[in-house]
Order: structure tokens, then C-alpha cells, then sequence
């Protein structure tokens, strides 16, 4: 039986990789959710939409269009606004650095939500992102909650970013992360949090290897 599971945690606790790896074991349909925070945040900043206009963020969420398609190249999905590909510039430092707030607004979350939702009533999906367990799939059949400690976060995160974030220190890295785990904890609407019945994995010291035999063995109890 195909099931949702659910993969939620602090930023660059390697819940992508992890959600990956499940999907590709178990023939499932991986979703990184944060793509789409982060495209929304990539079309506010072009477009200039101010957050505090309630008008002018409806009229540019009606004028997003979000897709996910399949890179041969990759093997992975690339983020798509408004049918063009956005992989690489939703990964730039100025969108970390500007996504939780957009991520806080409630309209931008129930666009998003929606479209989750939507994309989770095909079976066999892995979704990871921050209020998958708590709120998209608060029925998920198996929910998980990332931690791994901040040092091992900021090294990882500093190896992804620094190719096209040339300069970056690691007290940068750990600055941004800092700051999206308070933003993404703290914010009204949905803020992070382990849902009561989440299996929470600390991955700081586990090799891929591990994590995804621990994570098959919660998929097959
Ligand atoms: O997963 P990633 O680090 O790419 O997510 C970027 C940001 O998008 C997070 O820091 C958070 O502000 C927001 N996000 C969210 N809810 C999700 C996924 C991401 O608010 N389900």
C-alpha cells in the first residue's frame, strides 16, 4: 500500500536528501516543498509585491503558476514559475535570506498549502518541508522530524552554497540558518514544530547509508 510520508525539520538538516533517497527505494514521488516558498519569494522580489499589501500579494500569487518537472540530466525535479526553470536561481543567497518572511504571510501559505494538498492525493509521496506533518497531511501515514546539530548544519550548508555564492563565510551560513529556524519557529501561522506523533531523526552523526535503513525500517513496522 502506498502511503505519505512526511519529513519536516530545522533548515539543512539534510531532510531533502534523506526524502530523496526514501522516494527513489520506494518508487514514491518526492516533493521539496520549499522549492515553492522559495519560487514565490524569487517572483515577490522581481516583482517587487509588498508583503504588507494585502491586495497586491493576491494578485501576484493568481499570477503564479508552480510545477514540478522531471531533469533527466539531474534525475531530479526542478522547480518551474510560470513555466520557466527557477532550480538554481531559488538557491541563491538573497532568496534564503528573504523566504521565511514570505513564508509568514498567511495568503502565500494557503497558495501553497493548496497545491500540497493537491499534489498529495496521488499515493506515494515523500514531502519534506516544515508544517508537513503538523498541516498539509496531518494524516500522513508516517511523519518524521529532522534534527542534527547547528555546527554539522553550517558545514553542510556551506559546502552546497559556496560554489554559487562565491566569498560566503560559514558565520554567514550559520547566520541564515539562524535566523530562518527562529523566523520559521516562531511565525503565526503554522510555525515549525515536531508533530505529537513524529519519529524524530538526529542525523548529526549517521551516514546516509544509516539514516535510510533506519527510515525503511519506520516505513515497514
Ligand atoms: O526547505 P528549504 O530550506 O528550502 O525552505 C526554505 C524556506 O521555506 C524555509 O526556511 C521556510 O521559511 C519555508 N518553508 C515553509 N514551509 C515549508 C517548507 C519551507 O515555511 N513546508
Amino acid at each position: 500500500k502506498k502511503i505519505i510520508i512526511t519529513i519536516d525539520g530545522y533548515s539543512s538538516c539534510g531532510k531533502s536528501t534523506v526524502a530523496r533517497q526514501l522516494a527513489k527505494e520506494l518508487n514514491y514521488i518526492f516533493i521539496d516543498s520549499g522549492a515553492m516558498y522559495r519560487a514565490i519569494t524569487l517572483y515577490f522580489l522581481q516583482n517587487k509585491v509588498n508583503l504588507h499589501d494585502e491586495a497586491a500579494v493576491n494578485t501576484a500569487l493568481a499570477a503564479i503558476n508552480l510545477s514540478f518537472v522531471f531533469n533527466a540530466t539531474t534525475g531530479k525535479s526542478d522547480m518551474y514559475l510560470n513555466e520557466v526553470n527557477v532550480e538554481i536561481a531559488i538557491r541563491e543567497m538573497y532568496i534564503s535570506d528573504n523566504v521565511s518572511t514570505v513564508a509568514a504571510d498567511a495568503a502565500v501559505r494557503e497558495f501553497a498549502v493548496a497545491q500540497q494538498r493537491k499534489i498529495g492525493e496521488q499515493k506515494g509521496i515523500v514531502m519534506d518541508g516544515r508544517d508537513i506533518g503538523t498541516t498539509v497531511f496531518p494524516n500522513a501515514e508516517l511523519k518524521i522530524f529532522m534534527t542534527a546539530d547547528i555546527d554539522v548544519r553550517v558545514e553542510r550548508r556551506y559546502k552546497e552554497v559556496v560554489a554559487a555564492n562565491a566569498g560566503i563565510t560559514r558565520e554567514e551560513v550559520k547566520q541564515n540558518l539562524a535566523m530562518r529556524d527562529h523566523l520559521d519557529s516562531t511565525r503565526a501561522i503554522s510555525p515549525l514544530r515536531k508533530a505529537d506523533d513524529a519519529l524524530v531523526l538526529d542525523n548529526s552523526n549517521l551516514t546516509m547509508a544509516e539514516q535510510l535503513t533506519l527510515v525503511l525500517q519506520w516505513v515497514n513496522e
